[in-house]
Order: C-alpha cells, then structure tokens, then sequence
C-alpha cells in the first residue's frame, strides 16, 4: 500500500481511455490494451476495450462517444 502511495507521488504514467474517457494506469490496465495504427491505447475495462475494437475510427474521430 506505501508503495502505491509513493507511485501517486512520483507521477504515476496514466492514459486516457479514449472510450469513456477516465484515466488508465499504464502499467496495469484493467481492461488491457489494445495497439491501433502504431499507437498503443489503455482501457478501464474490458467492455471498453471491446467496444473500441469494434470501431476504432469512430471514437478517435470523435464521430463516436459513449452515451449515458
Ligand atoms: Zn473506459
């Protein structure tokens, strides 16, 4: 756990989820990766993941967002 804290203190490296939007731990991913025209995308989840396979261009084209 002091261990975790220190990593929040030193920056810990994190991603947009290009899905939903919430910042990913890149170290660990809960929901994986996923490589896509040379770049390499975290998810907070697998249902995020998933959807991003299915229509990549659409979420970073912004043509895509997640509706509540
Ligand atoms: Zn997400």
């Amino acid at each position: 756990m002091v261990g975790r804290l220190f990593d929040m203190f030193r920056g810990t490296q994190t991603a947009t989820d290009p899905v939903c939007g919430m910042d990913v731990d890149t170290k660990n991913p809960p929901g994986g990766t996923f490589d896509y025209q040379g770049t390499t995308y975290y998810f907070c989840g697998k249902g995020c993941r998933l959807e991003f396979e299915e229509d990549a261009e659409g979420y970073l084209s912004g043509r895509k967002k997640m509706e509540m």
